[in-house]
């Protein structure tokens, strides 16, 4: 390989690092190394679903990338009309279907370590995995040295490394946003430094998720007619909480994330003490839904604390590979070089950071609407849930990613 344009550091081996790094293994003059925390990559027990949207960039990865997804999925993707999440109102004995919501294109639903694992699958000689490696902080020396001089990354177990760019993708309790944050507030006046460094710790958004995958032979072996067998994804709502359920694996495991939404302690500083336990939170809800809780054996918890996208449209991680595709369609491109990476990033942010603010809203939108906290009647939730949506299967990320190049391209364009 001739000599490399830059080095990226991608700290965080999840949904989005992986992404970023099949994504950056079309520019092989750019050398990758993903530091991942974990001790292995396969460690979280999930689904996720990946909405036509996401799925289209995740497409862009290449045909073999596409394929294997695929297969992992058994199903195929289709840009058809469809019906996607049936919605029952559930905290009652007896349930009554809603409606179901129709989505133009299907979700893709995967086990969380088969889909990484197409990923790990795909990344080239250029990028290196390096596990078991904790980032603690970084020191960026652009105030003491010359700009261009490596960042060094400071890891737990002691050791250290160099790159150009280091790029955070270390997910809800990212190290990389806190010492960025710090770094950002050295140089502020005492009140914007206040501000900035009250952005560090997390605000609770009140919302509790559970999460948990079941072996569906369980369910079978004891409710072999149960409604989740019957394909697609079923939310069960009811008054301050509400989950759902999908088969992923090819039907060998059942996804399951419930949620518990607690009005009053929207904004306060979480406590894990004042979350509702799972089994008290769905305890009225009709047969079927609580059929399913029974054959949880040991329940993740997830205070989605820090995050400010709440997981209520199953949008998080399709905007991780969003992101991932542009960040690596700006960092790539030619006229990128070591001296013009902060304009890349801040290309990046420009196009992002208001669309993932737009969808941060429109989920929170849904988790009320699913939890009846909202005035919208019944009868108009479906409309109400679809508009709110659509944004998923509607719209795409190409007139970003054009104007991303744009930007990139012409150096006049003030990106402010
Ligand atoms: C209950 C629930 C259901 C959800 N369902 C969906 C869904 O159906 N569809 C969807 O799109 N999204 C869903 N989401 C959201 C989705 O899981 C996240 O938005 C997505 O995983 C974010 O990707 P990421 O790459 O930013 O972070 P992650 O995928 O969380 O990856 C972060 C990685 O960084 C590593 N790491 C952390 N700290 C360090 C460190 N200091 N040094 C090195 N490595 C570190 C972690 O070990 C991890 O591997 C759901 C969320 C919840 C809570």
């Amino acid at each position: 390989m001739s000599t490399p344009k830059f080095r990226i550091a991608i700290c965080g081996g999840g949904v989005g690092g992986l992404t970023l790094a099949v994504a950056l293994s079309r520019y092989p003059d750019i050398v990758v190394d993903v530091y991942e925390a974990a001790q292995s990559f396969y460690e979280v027990g999930a689904g996720i679903g990946i909405w036509p949207r996401a799925f289209k960039v995740l497409r862009k990865l290449g045909r073999d990338v596409e394929q294997q997804l695929l297969q992992r999925c058994g199903y195929e993707f289709t840009e058809e009309y469809v019906p996607g999440v049936k919605h029952r109102k559930s905290d009652q004995a007896v349930g009554i279907p809603l409606f179901e919501l129709m989505t133009k294109g299907n979700q893709m639903r995967f086990h969380r370590a088969d889909f990484q694992g197409v990923l790990l699958s795909h990344l080239p000689p250029s990028c290196k995995t390096h596990n078991a490696k904790r980032l603690k902080s970084y020191i960026q020396p652009f105030r003491h040295r010359s700009r261009n001089s490596p960042i060094t990354l400071i890891f737990k177990d002691g050791s250290t490394a160099t790159c150009d760019v280091l790029i955070g993708a270390d997910g809800i309790k990212s190290i990389v946003r806190s010492c960025m944050m710090r770094e950002l507030a050295e140089c502020m006046d005492p009140v914007e430094k206040q501000s900035v460094l009250s952005c560090i710790n997390p605000i609770w958004s009140g919302v509790t998720a559970y999460r948990t995958l079941i072996p569906a032979e369980k369910l079978r072996a004891r409710y072999p007619d149960h409604r989740v067998f019957g394909g697609g994804i079923t939310q069960y709502l009811g008054k301050d909480a509400f989950f759902l359920g999908y088969t992923v694996s090819l039907g060998k495991y059942i996804n399951i994330a419930g949620f518990t939404l607690q009005p009053d302690l929207v904004d306060t500083v979480y406590e894990a003490d004042a979350r509702i336990p799972l089994r008290r939170a769905f305890q009225d809800f009709e047969e079927d839904a609580k059929l399913l809780l029974e054959c949880v054996d040991r329940v993740a918890l997830l205070g989605d604390a820090a995050h400010a996208m709440l997981p209520f449209q199953g949008a998080g991680a399709g905007l991780s590979i969003e992101d991932a595709y542009l960040l690596a369609t700006v960092l790539g491109h030619k006229a990128t070089t070591l001296d013009t990476v902060p304009r890349a990033l801040a290309i990046y942010d420009k196009l992002r950071r208001p669309f993932s603010s737009d969808v941060a809203l429109r989920s929170r939108l849904n988790g009320q609407l699913c939890a009846f906290q909202t005035d919208v009647p019944l009868h108009e939730l479906g409309n109400t849930m679809t508009k709110n949506w659509e944004w998923a299967w509607l719209t795409e990320l190409d007139g970003a990613l054009e104007e991303a190049v744009k930007l990139v391209e012409d150096r006049s364009i003030n990106i402010s």
